[in-house]
């Protein structure tokens, strides 16, 4: 098996350039998800990826976007799929459909109990973390590219850097062929983050994951439940200009060029955008990039 990324592979560029989306859930959304997507397109991407929600609640609507998505589009899909709570069957229901709709590669995830249901989620699912998920997933469909969550700033369950990362390898031993990170603003981070992984023999492709900051309200709220830290510099910068969506807008295409630029020259193997449907800051900031990074 290729360590290499199938996007690299197919597209024969570097660096990578991925687009994460999530089903809508009102016919709005729906509007702006399609708007965005045929945004997006022009850019080439190499994959888009569909998340799905947690404890399989949401795992038959995404998994018919995704369906939609391929059709439509012929773009390289990534289905995400969260294990949290499913049984086995669930669970292999979800992939023959993935298998039967021609979708290339999974995103593998354990995904988090639901928030208002009765504890137990976890104990109640076949499996409680993404490692044996992954394993399952490999030895009975081995057709698909798998892909991984990682986290450059560890997992909030395990503050704990390294224990975090020894699960995350072993994660990746089980059968990964690439990992996603979690969004992140210090590059830093990252760097010592791969570096570490590389020193522990993980040498997986790790693709960064991008969160223009362009609603400073929203980002404070998922950074806490994402345990990405908000450095004081980037806090500091938002503060005078939280009631001004404008000037977030310029400022989060102005960050996210600095840091995207930084983290290609440095070797980073791509880049994955959490567009979360919105078509405003990511474009711009491809325009920027383009010349430099992916010309025509
Ligand atoms: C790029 C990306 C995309 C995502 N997409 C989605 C999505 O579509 N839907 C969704 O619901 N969520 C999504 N998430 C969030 C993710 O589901 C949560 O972060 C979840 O809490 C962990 O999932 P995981 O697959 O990383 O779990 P795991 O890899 O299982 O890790 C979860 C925790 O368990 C610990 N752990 C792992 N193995 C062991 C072990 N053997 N023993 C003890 N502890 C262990 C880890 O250190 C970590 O703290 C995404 C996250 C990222 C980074």
């Amino acid at each position: 098996m290729s360590t290499q990324m199938d996007h690299e592979a197919v597209a024969g560029r570097r660096p990578g350039l991925s687009f994460e989306f999530f089903p809508p859930r009102q016919p709005e959304g729906e509007k702006l998800f399609w708007h965005t997507l045929e945004t997006l397109i022009p850019y080439r991407p190499d994959f888009i990826s569909i998340t799905c929600g947690a404890g399989g609640s949401r795992q038959a609507g995404s998994g018919e976007l995704v369906r939609q998505v391929h059709e439509r589009t012929g773009l390289y899909t990534v289905a995400h799929l969260t294990c949290v709570g499913a049984s086995r069957a669930e669970l292999t229901d979800m992939l023959r459909f993935y298998q039967e709709c021609g979708i290339p590669a999974i995103l593998a995830l354990r995904g988090d109990p639901p928030r208002g249901e009765p504890p137990g989620a976890l104990e109640r699912g076949a499996f409680r973390h993404a490692e044996p998920f992954v394993a399952f997933i490999r030895e009975y469909f081995p057709q698909f590219r798998l892909g991984v969550a990682a986290y450059p700033e560890s997992h909030p369950e395990t503050p704990d850097a390294q224990r975090d990362q020894l699960h995350f390898r072993r994660k990746v031993e089980a059968g990964a062929d690439f990992a996603v990170t979690q969004f992140f603003f210090d590059n830093e981070v990252y760097f010592r983050f791969v570096g570490s992984c590389r020193e522990k023999g993980v040498h997986v492709p790790i693709l960064p994951g991008i969160m223009p900051v362009t609603d400073y309200k929203q980002i404070k709220r998922l950074s806490e439940l994402c345990g990405s830290a908000l450095p004081e510099w980037l806090t500091s910068r938002y503060e005078a200009i939280r009631d001004d969506p404008q000037q977030m807008l310029q400022t989060g295409v102005e960050l996210g060029v600095a840091q995207c630029r930084d983290l290609l020259h440095r070797g980073a193997p791509g880049l994955h955008f959490f567009t979360l449907n919105q078509s405003a800051a990511v474009p711009k900031i491809l325009q920027a990039l383009a010349p430099e990074f992916y010309p025509g």
